[in-house]
């Protein structure tokens, strides 16, 4: 079973405005994200950003970044993609689970 979902998958899934008529040239950045080559813009670029970024009328935010629901960094499916700040970001990723474990009860 394949839990994970390239710009490849995307494609032929149709979730996107743009078609591309052969296979995309994917590689991994060193932090675990996929890249595509963007054969018609001729450049690469970050397939979680892209899926988003090809919505009609929508822009991603500067100070903003997109995170993976299921933290999955190669679940690139729209249904799995959130916007939000980079500190929003931060606090689901390195703040969550510790301060949850050393948070004082509320009275
Ligand atoms: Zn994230």
């Amino acid at each position: 079973m394949n839990s994970n979902y390239g710009i490849n998958e995307l494609r032929t899934a149709d979730e996107l405005n743009e078609k591309f008529t052969a296979p995309l040239l994917t590689w991994l950045s060193s932090n675990g994200y996929e890249i595509f080559w963007h054969p018609i813009k001729m450049t690469p670029m970050f397939t979680h950003r892209y899926v988003l970024e090809e919505l009609p009328n929508f822009n991603i935010l500067p100070g903003h970044v997109v995170h993976h629901r299921d933290k999955n960094k190669l679940n690139n499916r729209l249904a799995n993609l959130d916007v939000m700040t980079k500190d929003a970001h931060d606090d689901i990723h390195l703040k969550g689970a510790p301060n949850r474990l050393f948070r004082k009860k509320q009275t």
